[in-house]
Order: C-alpha cells, then sequence, then structure tokens
C-alpha cells in the first residue's frame, strides 16, 4: 500500500480538498442489512464482482483549505487501533503527515456523528486532544441526544450502551470543550451543513461550495458504494433509526442526480469522490478520480 495512494487531493472552486484514508475493516454480513436476507446481499455484492461473504468497509475524513483554515471533517478510528489492528485502521495521523499537514495546524474540527469511526480519532493513543489547537465543532442534536444521562439509562445493552459510552470517555477526556452547530448554516467559508438524520439522530452532511462548484459530503448517508445505492430502501445494522435512513438516502440522492452534483463518501472505495446516476429503482455511484 503506497502513500500516495491514500491521499487524495481536488479543488473546489476556490477549497481545497484533501481526503485521507484512516484505513479498512473487514465486516462479516450478519447484521450488516437487517431486512434482507444473506442471499440477497450476496447477490448484490456478487453483482458488483465484490466478495460475497464479507464487506469492506473504508474511512476516508477530508481536510478543507478555505477562507485561510485548515479544516477537518471526521477523525477516523484513532491512533490508539493502528497498532491493535496491525496499521489496518487508525491511519489518519499518518496520511496526514504524508500529506505535508502538521496537526498542530488544523484549526477547525467538525464531526457529523457521534460513532467510533468519525469521533475516536479526536484523541491521540495516549488519550489527549490530537488535534490540539483545534476547536471542535458537533452537530447539536447529537450533542443533546448522546450527553444525555435519560437517553443513556433508556438505551439498548450493547452496541447503543457503548456508544453512550464512548462518547463520554471521547469528549470527556477534551473536557466538553465543544461548539455545537445547528443545521443550515456554514461550518466554515463556503461549508454549509445539511441536516441528514436517520444513521444516528443527528446525523449531519455538508455542501461545499465555492464559484459554480459544488460537491456533497455525505458522510454516511449511503454506507456502502453498491448495496445501499442499488437498494436504498434495504436497513443498514448501523443505522440508528432505519426507515429515517432510507428515506434521508434516497432525498439526497435524488436531489444529487438532479443538481448533478458529484458526492464525497466517508465510507465508499477511497478517494469516495462519486457522482451519482439513477439505476432501476436505485442509483449507481461512479467513482470520480
Ligand atoms: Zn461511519
Amino acid at each position: 500500500m503506497t502513500v500516495a495512494s491514500e491521499v487524495h487531493r481536488y479543488s473546489v472552486g476556490d477549497i481545497e480538498v484533501t481526503v485521507l484514508s484512516d484505513g479498512f475493516r473487514m465486516v462479516g454480513l450478519d447484521g450488516f442489512i437487517m431486512n434482507a436476507s444473506k442471499e440477497e446481499i450476496a447477490a448484490a455484492l456478487g453483482a458488483a464482482g465484490l466478495p460475497t461473504d464479507k464487506s469492506r468497509n473504508t474511512y476516508s475524513p477530508i481536510v478543507l483549505t478555505t477562507g485561510g483554515k485548515r479544516v477537518l471533517f471526521d477523525t477516523g478510528n484513532g491512533e490508539a487501533v493502528f497498532n491493535e489492528s496491525k496499521g489496518e485502521r487508525g491511519r489518519l495521523q499518518h496520511n496526514l503527515a504524508a500529506a505535508g499537514i502538521d496537526r498542530k495546524a488544523i484549526d477547525v474540527v467538525v464531526i457529523s456523528h457521534f460513532h467510533g469511526d468519525h469521533v475516536n480519532g479526536l484523541l491521540t493513543a495516549g488519550n489527549t486532544a490530537a488535534f490540539p489547537n483545534a476547536e471542535i465543532m458537533v452537530p447539536e442534536q447529537e450533542w443533546i441526544f448522546w450527553m444525555d444521562d435519560g437517553e443513556m439509562s433508556r438505551a439498548s445493552k450493547g452496541r447503543m450502551t457503548d456508544l453512550f459510552h464512548n462518547n463520554r470517555r471521547v469528549f470527556d477526556a477534551l473536557g466538553r470543550k465543544v461548539t455545537r452547530y445547528g443545521w443550515d448554516r456554514d461550518v466554515a467559508p463556503g461549508v454549509t451543513a445539511v441536516g441528514t438524520p436517520g444513521h444516528s439522530i443527528g446525523h449531519t452532511s455538508f455542501v461545499l461550495s465555492s464559484g459554480a462548484e459544488r460537491v456533497f459530503v455525505q458522510c454516511d448517508v449511503n454506507n456502502h458504494a453498491v448495496v445501499f445505492s442499488k437498494h436504498p430502501e434495504w436497513h443498514g445494522g448501523f443505522d440508528q433509526d432505519p426507515v429515517a435512513a432510507s428515506t434521508t438516502r434516497r432525498r439526497v440522492y435524488d436531489m444529487l442526480v438532479a443538481e448533478k452534483m458529484p458526492v464525497q463518501a466517508y465510507h465508499h472505495p477511497f478517494p469516495g469522490l462519486g457522482r451519482v446516476e439513477r439505476d432501476g429503482t436505485g442509483y449507481r455511484v461512479v467513482p470520480v478520480v
């Protein structure tokens, strides 16, 4: 795996986008999709020439240079998992350095939602701030939900309870020093936060806009470039409100097709930039490199 394949740069008008790989993880198909059989999922993967018994989940945070600021969107799995995953994940800091970006030069970190593969990289392996000079911006709706003790006490055991504990671990280590942002407002020059709930209660996407150019940073609206594109109605096992997630997916992808707006995706194959087209009753994401 060469360094060059883990850093990708392009521009949106005056905004410079640097996509940085945080690595990948192979996940089994148990619990991957809740309303399709293993045979249906295998068929969808096989039709795209992919392995039919597991799925490759990739992680691609981006850094924007906009208005003289360096803004990181999501932080990957964190340096703490680099060794335990034998370097498969937790690669963001390594790739930031490879791209010539000093972690101390990150001015703002914008978080899309409070799942571990997006927030854990806020901390170093020693549980200190990984971006010591950055303002940390979080979606208001996510903060309210995950920091609420009542919500935590009512959470189902297992993954949801683990997420509540993990979010407190991460944000407590930062002294809960965050700036909350709302939807439909700018979080950086040329960057508007857009509510795309479902994957999580306050899941947020972003529209990059400069001059005549725009890109939609979807974050986790569509967690698999093939299966959820072809079958937007399928319910992801990691979607907190799968019905809302599916509705959001269709709404966003209809908009991207109508407006011919490229999409930057956190979990699609690196570097995650694509164009959305209609395909039968669903969509197809065509990589743009
Ligand atoms: Zn994710």
